[in-house]
């Protein structure tokens, strides 16, 4: 196989070594054992949910029972925000953002079928929030505000502890999606007013499929998934395996979140790129962005012809968030910032990981500029063309 330039860390993770080791256990004998089995195997099995919830609890900053397993982020979302529309059935308001992830995007289309009314805030060409509209979105029957805390695409962070000042003081429910940001950035969440925060596993190098969600010990909690498992509160037998190595990556990236490294490279990549591509954008505000994102806009270029060329190169990055890829539909993302469709279109998000090196940087510096050249000399000047 070809060496690989992964630079799509947002997309998802590798499994670190490490991560890997502490699942295997749970996928042998020995180690298959039920949890919620009162004799020795289930007792061992039961023991390790334990370690993994001290494990993610410790990188969230909660306490160990506010932490319930799940099986990804899109889950942890629906949970939180149908748990917190259960806290009073007359409130049927919710405040959102325009730039959320899928999953939050399609589940308010959902409750909007259903009679819910949202409000999906714009943001400013930097991305950010006006604080001041969004309190004065909030209403009497508001039943929750839901955001991100670092956006998928550009990497920009909505300043959550402020937000959350406003909520408690506006006494409605807060729910935030910081499958971007958990491992990123310390979440601190103590006593930091949050009533629910999403996480997920295969964004911090531990497996797809598993995830986590916080919930507040104070905060009235429903169930998604009926049954006896998480005491109650996520139905379904967990899934072992993937949650050693949920606790494991946790650790690991506890242990990391003191490096500049990743930024470092980021930011290296960042100025090479504005140094020697004319016509290059940085999209989202640069300073409040997660150290390992920058989504570039390359004028004249059509974003998805780039992935092609760079993907028979090796390099893998993406235009617009992977759930949306594969479709030349600009990023809601862009457009809500207020850019052109072409503008959208010319861009391309790079996410570095932990696992990249000094060479992968070196590498991408060498590529993406004569990618970039060479869709500008395929196409006539401001006439970009999808090359197939
Ligand atoms: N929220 C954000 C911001 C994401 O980036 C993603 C995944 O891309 C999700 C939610 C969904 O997480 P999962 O893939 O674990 O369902």
């Amino acid at each position: 196989m070809k060496s690989l330039t992964y630079l799509d860390n947002n997309a998802t993770t590798r499994i670190a070594p490490e991560v890997l080791e502490a699942m295997l256990p749970w996928l042998g004998e020995g180690g298959y054992g039920n949890p919620s089995s009162a004799y020795g195997l289930g007792r061992v099995a039961a023991a390790a949910l334990d370690v993994a919830r001290g494990q993610v609890a410790a990188l969230a900053g909660c306490r160990e029972e506010e932490i319930i397993f799940t099986s990804c982020g899109t889950e942890s979302i629906n949970t939180a925000v149908q748990a917190a529309l259960a806290v009073d059935p007359d409130k049927r308001h919710i405040v959102t953002t325009a730039v959320e992830h899928s999953a939050t995007i399609k589940l308010c289309e959902h409750l909007a079928q259903r009679g819910y009314e949202i409000t999906w805030l714009p943001v400013d060409s930097a991305g950010l929030l006006d604080l001041e509209q969004l309190a004065a979105a909030i209403r009497p029957d508001t039943a929750l505000v839901t955001l991100l805390w670092a956006n998928n695409e550009t990497g920009v962070l909505f300043p959550i502890h402020e937000i959350a000042a406003i909520t408690q003081r506006k006494k409605v429910l807060l729910h935030v999606d910081a499958v971007q940001a958990f491992g990123k950035l310390p979440l601190s969440l103590g006593d930091a007013g949050i009533h629910f925060l999403s996480m997920s596993g295969h964004k911090i190098h531990a497996a797809k499929g598993v995830g986590a969600l916080y919930v507040n010990r104070r905060a009235k909690f429903t169930p998604l998934l009926r049954g006896s498992q998480e005491n109650g509160r996520r139905g379904g037998t967990q899934n072992l395996a993937s949650i050693a190595g949920l606790g494991k990556a946790s650790e690991l990236a506890a242990e990391h979140l003191g490096s500049r490294q990743v930024m470092e490279w980021r930011d290296a990549f960042e100025a090479h790129v504005l140094a020697n591509v004319p016509g290059t954008t940085v999209n989202g505000d640069r300073d409040r962005r997660l150290p390992n994102t920058t989504n570039l806009s390359f004028d004249g270029i059509e974003s998805e012809g780039a992935l092609i060329l760079l993907d028979q190169d090796g390099l893998c990055c993406s235009a617009g968030s992977a759930c949306t890829s594969g479709s030349v539909h600009p990023s809601h993302v862009l457009k809500a910032m207020g850019f052109s469709n072409e503008r959208a279109r010319a861009s391309l998000r790079f996410s570095f990981g932990r696992f990249n090196s000094a060479s992968d940087i070196q590498r991408a510096c060498e590529l993406v500029p004569a990618v970039v050249e060479k869709l500008r000399a395929l196409s006539p000047a401001g006439s970009p063309v999808l090359v197939a």
